[in-house]
C-alpha cells in the first residue's frame, strides 16, 4: 500500500477509531495511529471498565437489599480481584472487537507514537524504535485527553491518584477522598461506597455535578448521603500531606479550614487535552487554553489537518468524539454529515442514572427563550415501583408558542438509554405532540416520557390535576 493513504488518523479511541472505520467504509484508504491498544480512554481507562464496575458493585448492593422483594440472600460478599477480572474481560473484548473491525474494513493500523509534521505528513514512532513517515490527503488528530492534575502541593504523593491509577488498585480502599465533584467522582463514589469504603466528596462549587439541572444536583447530593458519602461543596481544596500513612487533605469550606483523611485521594477535577508530541513543532497550529482550534467543518489552521473529540473545546465525550469522527469522515468522501454534532446527550451512571440534553429550564431563561416544563415523578410510574427505584423524575423543556422541545433532563432508572428518545426530538426540531404520537408500551420505564409530555398537553393521565381555584 506504501505510505500514502487518503486520510491518516492519529488516536484510536472513540473519536480515531470511528473516523477511521467511516472513512474506510466510504471508500477512503485509511490508516490509524495508535501507540497503546485502540479504544482509547474510553474502552481501555474509562467509560467501559467505569461502567463494568459500577454494575458489579450494584449487583452487590441489590443482592444485600434483595429481601424487599422476597429474596433472601445471607453472606453477600464480593471478591474484589473477580470484580476486576470481569472488568478487564469486557474491555478486551471490545477492545479485540475494535480491532477486528478495523482489520475487517482494511484500515492499516500503524502501532507507534504519531507526530504531525508539516505538508501533511506525520512522522510514526514505531514499537522497535524505528521511525517511518506516512503522508496523506487529509489528517485527523484524535489523540484525546489525560486526567489534569491541580497545581497544589501534594499531587505527587504516590496515595494521590487520578482515575487512571484507580483503576489498577487491587484491593478496595478503606477510605477515599475525592477532590471535584463531577461527573468521575460521582460515578466512583457510587462504586467504592457500595464496595463499604468510606467515601468524601470535596467539590469547589455550590453544588455537585454543577453542569447539571440544579434539581439534579440536590437530588444526588441527598441520594448520596444517605448511601454514607460525605459530601462538602463549596470547597476549595489547598493541599494533601501524608501523615501516619494517610493522606491528610486540607481544605477551605466557607472560609473555614478544615482537613480530611484517606487512605486514597481521588484527583478527578477534568482532563485535559493529549497533545504531548503531537505536534513537531509546538506552535503548528492554532491553540488556546491547550486546546486545538477548529473551525465549524472541525478543521485545524492546518488546511486538511482536522481535530476532533477532546483535544478541541466543547465536551469531552466518547460519543461526541465519534460523531466528530462520523462527519469529518463524511465530508472527507464528499457527502452530508448524518449526525448533528451540537446535539449532544451528558449521561452520569450513577443509581438512579441521570441524563440531559438540550437546554434546561434555567439556561432558556438566561437566553431570554420563553419555555414551559413538563415534568412527571417516577413514583407514579409503574415499572419504577416494581423495582423499588429511589424517587427520580423526568423534565421536558419545550418552547412556549411553538411546542418545540428544546431539553430534556431526567434522573431515574434507565434514564441514560432512555435519552435517546429526547436527542432524536431535539436534534429534529419536534414537537410535543410530535413525540406523543408513538404508544409507550406498559408496563416501562418509557412511559413517564409520555406522561412528561402529556404535562404540557393538558395534563398527564397519572397525575392529579391541579386543584381549580
Ligand atoms: P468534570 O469537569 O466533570 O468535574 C470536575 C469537577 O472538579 C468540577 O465540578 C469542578 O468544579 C471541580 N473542581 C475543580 N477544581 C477543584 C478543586 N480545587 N477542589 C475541588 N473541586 C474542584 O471532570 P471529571 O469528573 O474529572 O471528568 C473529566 C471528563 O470526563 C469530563 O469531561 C466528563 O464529562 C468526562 N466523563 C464522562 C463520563 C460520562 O459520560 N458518564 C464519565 C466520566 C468522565
Amino acid at each position: 500500500m506504501g505510505n500514502k493513504y487518503d486520510l491518516i488518523v492519529i488516536g484510536g479511541g472513540p473519536g480515531g477509531y470511528v473516523a477511521a472505520i467511516k472513512a474506510a467504509k466510504l471508500g477512503l484508504n485509511t490508516a490509524l495511529i495508535e501507540d497503546r491498544r485502540v479504544g482509547g480512554t474510553c474502552l481501555n481507562r474509562g467509560c467501559i471498565p467505569a461502567k463494568a464496575m459500577i454494575h458489579a458493585s450494584s449487583v452487590y448492593r441489590e443482592a444485600k437489599e434483595a429481601e424487599s422483594f422476597g429474596v433472601s440472600a445471607s453472606d453477600v460478599v464480593y471478591d474484589y480481584s473477580k470484580i476486576l477480572e470481569y472488568k478487564e474481560a469486557t474491555t478486551e473484548q471490545l477492545v479485540q472487537g475494535v480491532e477486528q473491525l478495523l482489520k475487517g474494513n482494511g484500515v492499516t493500523l500503524v502501532n507507534g507514537k504519531g507526530t504531525l509534521l508539516a505538508d501533511k505528513k506525520v512522522r510514526v514512532s514505531l514499537a522497535e524504535g524505528e521511525q517511518q513517515i506516512l503522508e496523506a490527503e487529509n489528517i485527523i488528530l484524535a489523540a484525546g485527553s489525560k486526567p489534569l492534575i491541580l497545581p497544589i502541593p501534594g499531587m505527587d504523593l504516590p496515595k494521590v491518584l487520578t482515575s487512571d491509577e484507580l483503576f489498577q488498585l487491587k484491593e478496595v480502599p478503606e477510605s477515599l477522598v475525592i477532590i471535584g465533584g463531577g461527573v468521575i467522582s460521582v460515578e466512583f463514589a457510587t462504586v467504592f461506597a457500595a464496595l463499604d469504603c468510606k467515601v468524601t466528596i470535596l467539590e469547589a462549587l455550590p453544588r455537585l455535578v454543577p453542569n447539571m439541572d440544579k434539581e439534579i444536583s440536590q437530588n444526588l447530593k441527598l441520594i448520596l448521603k444517605k448511601r454514607g458519602i460525605d459530601i462538602h461543596t463549596a470547597a476549595a481544596v489547598k493541599g494533601v500531606e501524608e501523615q501516619d500513612g494517610l493522606c491528610v487533605c486540607n481544605f477551605e469550606e466557607k472560609e473555614k479550614p478544615l482537613s480530611v483523611s484517606a487512605q486514597y485521594v481521588l484527583c478527578a477535577v477534568g482532563r485535559c487535552p493529549n497533545t504531548d508530541g503531537l505536534f513537531e513543532e509546538v506552535n503548528m497550529l492554532q491553540m488556546e487554553r491547550g486546546r486545538v482550534v477548529v473551525n465549524e467543518h472541525f478543521m485545524t489552521s492546518m488546511d486538511g489537518v482536522y481535530a476532533i473529540g477532546d483535544l478541541i473545546f466543547g465536551p469531552q465525550l466518547a460519543h461526541a468524539a465519534s460523531a466528530h469522527g462520523i462527519v469529518v469522515a463524511e465530508r472527507l468522501a464528499g457527502r452530508e454529515p448524518s449526525v448533528d454534532v451540537a446535539c449532544v446527550p451528558g449521561c452520569v451512571y450513577t443509581s438512579p442514572e441521570i441524563a440531559s440534553v438540550g437546554t434546561t429550564e434555567d439556561e432558556a431563561k438566561e437566553r431570554g427563550i420563553t419555555v414551559k416544563v413538563g415534568k412527571f415523578i417516577m413514583s407514579a410510574n409503574g415499572k419504577s415501583l416494581i423495582t423499588k427505584e429511589e424517587r427520580g423524575f423526568i423534565k421536558v423543556v419545550a418552547e412556549e408558542g411553538t411546542g418545540k422541545i428544546v431539553g430534556a433532563q431526567m434522573m431515574c432508572a434507565r434514564a441514560t438509554d432512555m435519552i435517546g428518545e429526547f436527542v432524536t426530538a431535539v436534534a429534529n426540531e419536534m414537537t410535543v405532540t410530535q413525540l406523543l404520537k408513538g404508544m409507550r408500551a406498559h408496563p416501562t420505564y418509557n412511559e413517564g416520557i409520555g406522561e412528561a409530555l402529556e404535562e404540557l398537553e393538558g395534563g398527564a393521565i397519572h397525575v392529579m390535576p391541579k386543584k381549580k381555584r
